[in-house]
């Protein structure tokens, strides 16, 4: 399967369509998931535009850990979590819905169970107040 250039995630790095940053460098942006399965549930994606894992240069990889050790870092201080989960879909079949590979960063507390994959739109103001804590523990 080879790369779509007109995935949500393509349009978004081109600033074809809004997202509530987090951070960027180089290599790299983070951006706060429009359907969160918890609060401060973030993406980061590389810029070098690859389906997924399965076809990502290593140096793309590379870097995209690098940015979700930071963003999941910052997610666990900013809301005060206990642990972070980090999840990342291969293909339709393993439940791959946007296909430019991402990293989801979702920030965990004890006894708080995951809102649904592909759930409810979040109000733009919460993402917008949640990207903000998130750019604040970063320092940004
Ligand atoms: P996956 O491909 O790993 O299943 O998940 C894709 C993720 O992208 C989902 O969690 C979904 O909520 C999120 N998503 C889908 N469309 C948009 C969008 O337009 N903007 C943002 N920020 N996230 C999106």
């Amino acid at each position: 399967m080879s790369y779509d250039t007109s995935n949500i995630f393509a349009k978004i790095l081109r600033g074809e369509i809004p997202c509530h940053k987090v951070y960027e460098d180089e290599h790299t942006l983070a951006f706060m998931d429009v359907m969160p399965q918890a609060d401060g549930h973030a993406l980061v994606i590389p810029k070098m535009p690859s389906r997924n894992l399965l076809d990502a240069d290593p140096r793309a990889l590379g870097a995209m850990m690098a940015t979700v050790q930071k963003v999941a870092a910052a997610a666990k201080q900013a809301f005060g979590a206990e642990g972070v989960l980090i999840q990342q879909f291969n293909e339709a079949a393993a439940g791959q819905t946007v296909f430019h590979l991402h990293v989801h960063v979702m920030p965990r507390k004890t006894g708080v169970p995951l809102r649904p994959h592909t759930g409810a739109m979040a109000d733009h103001a919460v993402l917008a107040e949640h990207a903000a804590k998130i750019r604040a523990a970063l320092g940004a």
